[in-house]
C-alpha cells in the first residue's frame, strides 16, 4: 500500500481529508465532529503508564485493554451507523478489517494485517511497530465487538521478531451494563479565533508537516525535534483510560501524570539550547504547540511577580496541560513549582503556577 503525501508539506492526504484543525484548539474527525482527536507523544504516554504500573507494582495491561475496548467499540459504533453499518456488518465484514488496518496506520498506531478471520467468531492479526500491545489489542477488540455485534476477549503475545500477535475471540461471558458503559462526556467546546497558516496545496496546517514526519505505510509518526513517536488518538479514549486508572488507583494519578509531562517538557526545551522567552508573549508562543496537537487553546496569561496564571480553553486533559505549562515555568524560574489547575467543567482550565 502506498499512501500519498502532499508534495509540498509531506503530510499524508488521507490524514488531512479525515481531520479538521479547529480555530479553538481542537482536532475533530471531518465526518463526525463529535469525535475529538489529539496528537500525543507516545513515548511520554508509555512513560506515564510504566510509572503508574511501577508505583502500584502490577501491570496495567488489563485496564488498558478494557479502556481501549470500550472506546474502540464506541468509535466503531458511531462509524457504522445506519445503512453503512448494515452493509459493513452483513456483506463486507472482512473488508472492514482491512479498512481498519489502513486507519490504524494513518493514526500512527503501527501496521496490522489480518491473519485469519471467521465471521462472528474470531479475528487474528499480526502487528508491526505497534504503539502499545495492550492498547492495540483493545482497539481491535472493540472494533470486532462493534462489527460482529458480540462480546469478545483479546489476547496478545510478543513475538521474537518484535511483532505482536493479536487474537480476538467471541465470548458468551456476560458483562454488566456498567462494564460496557462509556462514562466520559466532554463539555461543549468553546469557540476560538486561532488561524493556522495552511499548506497552499493540501490545506494542512503548515506547522504539522514541519513538526512531524509521517510514514503511513509502517504506521509511524515522529516528532522531528525530539525523535519521539507520536500518535493520533481519540480524546475520549485517553480520558476514559486515565479515568479508569484514577478510579482504580486513586487521586494521585492526575498529579503523577502532570509531573511526568512536566519533566518531559523540561527535557525537550532545555535540550534545544536556544534562549527562551519567558514573558507573557513567550508563554503565548509556547502554547501554540497545544493547538496543533488538539490539546486546547491557550488564552490569557497573567504574570504577577513569581506567579503565573494561564487560561486554556478546551484543554485536553487538564493534568497534561498543567504539566506542559509547568515544565516551561520551571525552566524559566530554575525552581520547583507548585502547580494547580481547575477542572474544565465549563470548557476551560485555569493553571496556576508559583514557587514551591
Ligand atoms: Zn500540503
Amino acid at each position: 500500500m502506498v499512501t500519498r503525501c502532499c508534495h509540498r508539506c509531506k503530510v499524508p492526504q488521507i490524514l488531512v481529508a479525515e481531520h479538521a484543525w479547529g480555530s479553538n484548539g481542537t482536532i475533530i474527525l471531518s465526518r463526525d465532529p463529535t469525535h475529538r482527536m489529539v496528537i500525543i507523544d507516545n513515548v511520554a504516554l508509555a512513560n506515564i503508564l510504566d510509572s503508574i504500573s511501577r508505583r502500584i507494582g502490577m501491570p496495567l495491561d488489563n485496564i488498558i485493554v478494557e479502556a481501549k475496548r470500550k472506546s474502540g467499540k464506541h468509535f466503531m459504533d458511531a462509524l457504522l451507523s445506519g445503512i453503512k453499518g448494515f452493509i459493513a456488518r452483513n456483506l463486507i465484514s472482512a473488508r472492514v478489517y482491512q479498512q481498519m488496518s489502513k486507519q490504524l496506520s494513518m493514526l500512527g498506531l503501527g501496521h496490522a494485517e489480518v491473519v485469519s478471520y471467521e465471521r462472528h467468531r474470531f479475528l487474528e492479526g499480526m502487528a508491526t511497530d505497534a504503539y502499545s500491545a495492550p492498547a492495540l489489542a483493545g482497539d481491535i477488540c472493540g472494533a470486532f465487538e462493534s462489527v460482529e455485534r458480540c462480546r469478545a476477549v483479546a489476547r496478545f503475545e510478543h513475538r521474537e521478531s518484535g511483532q505482536i500477535r493479536i487474537q480476538i475471540s467471541r465470548t458468551d461471558q456476560q458483562r454488566s451494563e456498567y462494564e460496557d458503559r462509556f462514562a466520559y462526556r466532554a463539555p461543549p467546546a468553546l469557540p476560538g479565533d486561532n488561524i493556522f497558516e495552511l499548506c497552499p496545496v493540501c490545506k494542512a496546517p503548515l506547522e504539522l508537516g514541519r513538526r512531524y514526519a509521517f510514514d503511513m505505510d509502517r504506521g509511524l509518526i515522529h516528532e522531528v525535534k525530539t525523535g519521539h513517536r507520536a500518535v493520533l488518538t481519540g480524546a475520549m479514549t485517553l480520558n476514559n483510560l486515565f479515568g479508569e486508572l484514577e478510579k482504580e488507583l486513586g487521586e494521585e494519578i492526575p498529579h503523577l501524570i502532570m509531573t511526568i509531562e512536566k519533566e518531559r517538557v523540561k527535557e525537550v526545551i532545555t535540550g534545544k539550547g536556544n534562549t527562551l522567552d519567558f514573558s507573557k508573549a513567550g508563554y503565548q508562543r509556547f502554547m501554540k504547540t497545544l493547538r496543533l496537537r488538539g490539546m486546547g487553546n491557550g488564552r490569557n496569561v497573567t504574570i504577577t511577580g513569581d506567579h503565573v496564571e494561564v487560561r486554556v480553553d478546551n484543554p485536553y486533559y487538564e493534568p497534561l496541560v498543567a504539566g506542559f505549562l509547568a515544565g516551561f515555568y520551571e525552566v524559566a524560574t530554575g525552581e520547583p513549582a507548585v502547580v494547580e489547575w481547575t477542572p474544565a467543567n465549563r470548557g476551560y482550565t485555569d493553571v496556576l503556577l508559583g514557587p514551591a
